[in-house]
């Protein structure tokens, strides 16, 4: 347990009521998502006495308002479709998705947004957990101020750590903010199906949600500024806007909101830059991510209230100089440095900073070179993600584009998966397409999308060929099994050309 001393009231916090408790670790957390938890886990586990701190629900965004719950709501439709497509399974289904029973799944995944499970954990792992508000008051010390008013102090032998994650973005657009829209957590968590959605934002949140509440039944309509997936490939955004439009979504692209205004029914009127008028039930925001970190006293330090906070590969928080901020006592990690919004990525610079804290605090030489223990080395090279649309997106590395953009010289090899056997055994009629991009000076692949029905779990096979730089000469010998979707790897090497010796 912590170090605890009883200090006179008010002096750390004017907010407090009654006493304020003084607190001593080696590190504090501030923000108990799943990155924070995997930051104060390692940090325990190198020996270091931990406290986290969470002012909402412990288990972050990705538990009760992102990954989870969103996952959860697109399963059942993906899984029915799929069966449609499979002579026999098509033929015994003669009904439509139980909404009802998407949503109690739902609740049961995110446990009806009761945290008591994660907190256990906590507990289990020898981590500290306060409730409340954490402000960075001073090298070192984050004063709580939890919703009863009590202020905590806690003060930190070695380091401080923000996660404290990111937040929707609301767009500057005439009466948007008054009308007080869906953001991702009201679409993720709700509780009954609107008749009529309409979304705006082109991205993973808008296409996926579009995807889920269209298979519910509601009438939506996706509003993007360009084309849908701009990050990925192009044939990606592509594919999806095709299997958008069939599932009965009706899409806006290239088109802009101009106005938002309520009506009188408490739905939603949206005005359009070509001109169209669009009511309807709801409104989901989807255009990107604010950090948090407003109000946590990161100026105090030089660094931008409400900014992204600028790391090195050990995720320390950089100032102006590109040196870590006041010695490098304070961590960044997850959605709040920006390098990849993503829980998986955050879990990975998690392990690392928790690791490089724990080393730093035993006197260990911490290395920032590339690929060692410490480091987020793989932010740069190899982030996947999967977009859980119908058809999936699953990419890692770079785009052909980004690639020529970096300077390398590159070859692309396109394959359509539908030409593979294992896809014939997953659906008939199956649609897909496989893109590999090579690096021709070092003949190693940077970057692999496949878009299709259950392409997600082909993707760590790319990611290790990225991150172990495996010579193409080398991947013809990693055999896929048949029939499998896997063999769309034989068909983009042999599309390559095999090695000559
Ligand atoms: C709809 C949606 C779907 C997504 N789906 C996926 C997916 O399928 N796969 C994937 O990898 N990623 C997905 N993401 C992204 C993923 O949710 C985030 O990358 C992840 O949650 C980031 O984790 P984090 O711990 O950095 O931040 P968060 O999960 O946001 O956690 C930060 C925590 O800090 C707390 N906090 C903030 N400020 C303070 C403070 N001052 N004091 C105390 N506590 C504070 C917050 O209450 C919060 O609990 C999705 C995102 C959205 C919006």
């Amino acid at each position: 347990m912590a170090d605890r001393t009883r200090i006179a009231a008010g002096s750390a916090g004017e907010q407090g009521v009654g006493m304020t408790e003084t607190r001593d670790y080696d590190v504090i957390v501030m923000g108990a998502g799943a990155v924070g938890e995997n930051v104060a886990d390692r940090a325990a586990q190198g020996g270091m006495k931990t406290v986290i701190v969470e002012s909402e629900l412990v288990g972050g965004e990705c538990s009760y308002w992102a990954c989870m719950p969103s996952k959860t709501l697109l399963r059942s439709g993906a899984l029915l479709r799929a069966a449609r497509k499979v002579g026999g399974t098509r033929e015994a289904i003669t009904g439509d998705l139980d909404v009802a029973a998407v949503l109690k799944r739902r609740d049961e995944m995110t446990s009806n947004w009761n945290d008591s499970g994660q907190v256990e954990w906590l507990e289990g792992a020898g981590i500290d957990l306060v409730r409340g508000w954490g402000v960075i008051t001073a090298p070192r010390e984050v004063t709580v101020t939890a919703e009863d008013g009590t202020v905590t102090v806690l003060r930190a032998k070695h380091a401080v750590a923000v996660s404290t994650g990111s937040a929707s973005l609301l767009p500057d657009i005439p009466g948007l903010r008054e009308s007080e829209p869906w953001s991702s957590r009201e679409a993720t968590s709700a509780q009954r199906v609107p008749l009529s959605l309409a979304i705006l934002g082109g991205g993973v949140v808008a296409t996926e949600m579009a995807t889920a509440y269209a298979g519910f039944g509601a009438e939506v309509h996706l509003i993007a500024r360009s084309g849908l997936l701009a990050g990925d490939e192009p044939f990606a955004g592509e594919l999806v806007a095709e299997s958008l439009k069939k599932l009965g979504v009706t899409l806006h692209l290239d088109t802009e909101a101009r106005r938002v205004e309520r009506t009188d029914d408490e739905g939603f009127r949206l005005e359009l830059s070509d001109d169209t008028v669009l009511e309807t039930d709801e409104f989901l925001v989807a255009t990107g991510r604010v950090p948090r970190t407003s109000g946590i006293g990161l100026d105090a330090f030089g660094l931008e209230d409400g900014g992204w906070l600028r790391v090195d590969d050990s995720l320390r928080v950089l100032g102006a100089d590109g040196e870590p901020v006041d010695g490098g006592w304070l961590y960044g990690v997850g959605d709040v440095n920006h390098r990849a919004l993503l829980t998986h990525q955050g879990k990975y610079q998690a392990r690392a900073a928790g690791d490089a804290i724990a080393a730093r605090a035993h006197g260990r030489d911490v290395s920032l070179e590339p690929w060692g223990a410490f480091v987020a080395t793989a932010d740069h090279q190899a982030v996947p993600q999967v977009t859980f649309t119908d058809p999936e997106v699953a990419s890692v590395g770079l785009t052909a584009a980004r690639a020529e953009k970096a300077g390398y010289r590159i070859r692309v090899v396109d394959y359509p998966i539908g030409k593979v056997s294992g896809a014939y055994v997953v659906a008939d009629g199956y649609e897909g397409t496989a893109r590999m991009v090579v690096d021709e000076d070092r003949k190693v692949v940077l970057g692999m999308t496949f878009v299709g029905q259950e392409v997600g779990e082909l993707l760590h096979s790319a990611t290790v060929a990225i991150v172990g730089e495996v010579p193409i000469d080398r991947l013809w010998h990693a055999v896929p099994s048949y029939p499998t979707i896997s063999e769309v790897w034989l068909r983009l090497l042999e599309a390559y050309g095999r090695p000559e010796k």
